[in-house]
């Protein structure tokens, strides 16, 4: 019941929700909004319930804000701002280093909630919380590194001197996809900036960002700095936030359609955006590369939160003198996963988040199997409880399949044979997403022409993962605006001041 890095005794108040199988390890999880001060039920009265998606289902409920708590929040965030600002950066950045030490003290059952709550098999929970634990220790770095700079005007005379303020208050709108890890690599930034914060976790996995924000008070985040409200209501009560001109930024990580919905909302009072939309991520693999290493970065790039990434291997366009093998291959790693409840610790392929996520998998691989392509692994949902969709490879996919246009957000390989590499580089430009692209070859000169050749924000070569704190992480076209992670991710939170100096 206590947060070894504070040392602290957790005690959250109101209702909450203990992890089952980790009552004497957790602390409860509050399930009310933190506005302020702590945590509070609510105006409206009203919960929302959490299923278990892979039983179907509730786990527990969450209170559900209304607008008028949406703006309690952005009373106390903008209150709690001045403050935040003026602490010294020493002193915010050793408030981050503890919230990462908080959550890596807490990982096990934390990876447990996220196991729960979103479904995903525990070893990707468990990489999520560490990966989410890091964003602290990044921001922690770098809080006391925001440098301006100064220049002699080329006229002369004039000084021309730039310094990075915090932005201010921000809107954070996270998906169920990384409830830790999206909420954090948007806190961390903003507070390491010397913003203060609303959270707006998604609906179906309120609890994984509840539990992060009670450890970020315990490790010491003051009160109004990181304020949590869930709601059935995103587009009220985020758009009453938006539409108050104390709002001063919008980070959204979320689908390119509701990324549209929410530039219009903040346009009303031209606020800052961050927008880390919708993937459609392409894996080429050339006749050259080491097949065992792609074969290894296929299964991340498309396995890692069973497909539910938005970095996630959307389309496998694999050169003809490669692509028996490796089809022959990526069916054998992918039959031999283990579909299973997540909290089960042997599944390595956990369930989808909701039934409406099954069937847009079976439509899409319908679709794809009615326009030729062959079935070669899975393709069928599964009888009897819970939201599961079987590893499964579609090869010779036509190039009119629609899961080659759309995110499949799901378990399921789309292989494509090509023979000359300008075909490929084509086909992987052609969409409206760059988010993230992955090339395997051996051939270095030919990769990095490559990589610069493809229209991405993000481009692997010879790796199955891109994710790194350290890293400016985001996408081109309608995958989004901006980035997050690395130094880039902190400038998001700050606005460049430009002060003229005669001396
Ligand atoms: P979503 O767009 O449906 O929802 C995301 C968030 O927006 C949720 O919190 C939801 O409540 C909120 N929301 C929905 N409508 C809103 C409105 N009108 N106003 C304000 N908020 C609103 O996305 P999702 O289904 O939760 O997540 C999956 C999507 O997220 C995929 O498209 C995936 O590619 C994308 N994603 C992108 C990244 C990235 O870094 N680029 C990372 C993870 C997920």
């Amino acid at each position: 019941m206590t947060l070894t890095t504070s040392g602290a005794t957790v005690q959250a108040a109101g209702s909450t929700y203990l992890v089952p199988g980790f009552e004497a390890a957790a602390f409860p999880v509050p399930t009310d909004l933190l506005v302020g001060e702590g945590w509070v039920p609510g105006s409206g009265g009203q919960r929302i319930d959490i299923l278990d998606p892979a039983t179907g289902g509730v786990l527990t409920s969450v209170a559900d804000a209304t607008i008028a708590d949406g703006m309690a929040a952005l009373d106390a965030a903008e209150a709690a701002a001045a403050g935040w600002a003026a602490t010294p950066p020493r002193a915010r950045a050793v408030i981050l280093q503890r919230c990462f030490q908080a959550i890596v003290d807490n990982v096990d059952w934390l990876a447990q909630l996220i196991a729960l709550e979103n479904g995903k098999a525990l070893p990707d929970a468990r990489g999520e919380v560490l990966y989410a634990a890091e964003f602290f220790r990044w921001y922690a770095e770098e809080a006391v590194r925001i440098n301006g700079d100064i220049s002699v005007a080329p006229a002369g005379g004039n000084r021309i001197m730039v310094q990075y303020q915090p932005i201010g208050v921000s809107l954070l709108i996270t998906p169920w996809n990384f409830p830790a890890a999206m909420a954090t690599r948007k806190i961390a930034p903003a507070l390491a900036a010397g913003c203060t914060c609303i959270l707006k976790p998604a609906e179906e996995t309120p609890l994984t960002a509840l539990a992060v924000g009670e450890i970020l008070r315990q490790a010491g985040v003051p009160a109004g700095v990181v304020n949590i409200i869930n709601t059935s209501d995103p587009a009220g009560v985020c758009s009453a936030i938006l539409r108050d001109r104390r709002t001063r930024k919008l980070s959204f990580t979320g689908s390119t359609e509701v990324g549209r919905i929410l530039l219009r909302e903040a346009s009303y009072n031209v606020i800052n955006c961050s927008m880390e939309l919708g993937g459609n991520a392409p894996f080429l693999v050339l006749d050259d590369a080491d097949l065992d290493a792609a074969i290894d970065g296929a299964m991340i790039a498309k396995m890692r939160n069973a497909g539910e990434a938005c970095t996630a291997a959307n389309r496998f366009y694999v050169q003809a003198g490669i692509y028996p093998a490796f089809v022959e291959k990526l069916v054998a790693k992918m039959g031999a996963l283990k579909m299973g409840a997540g909290t089960d610790a042997a599944s390595q392929c956990g369930a989808m988040i909701n039934r409406a996520a099954i069937d847009k998998i079976e439509t899409l691989v319908n679709d794809a199997v009615a326009k030729g392509a062959s079935v070669r692994l899975g393709g069928k949902t599964p009888e009897g409880a819970g939201f599961f969709y079987p590893p499964s490879v579609l090869a010779d996919v036509s190039l009119d399949a629609d899961l080659l246009r759309e995110e499949i957000f799901g378990p399921v390989a789309a292989v494509v044979k090509f023979t000359d590499v300008e075909d490929a580089v084509r086909m992987a430009n052609d969409t409206e997403y760059g988010l993230a692209a992955y090339v395997y070859t051996e051939n270095m000169k030919r990769g990095l022409q490559l990589a610069e050749r493809l229209d991405y924000g993000m481009v692997a070569l010879n790796r199955g993962l891109v994710s790194d704190p350290a890293a400016p992480f985001g996408g081109v076209k309608q995958s989004g605006l901006g980035r997050e992670g690395g130094h880039h991710g902190l400038l998001e939170f700050t606005e460049a001041k430009y002060i003229a100096v005669n001396w």
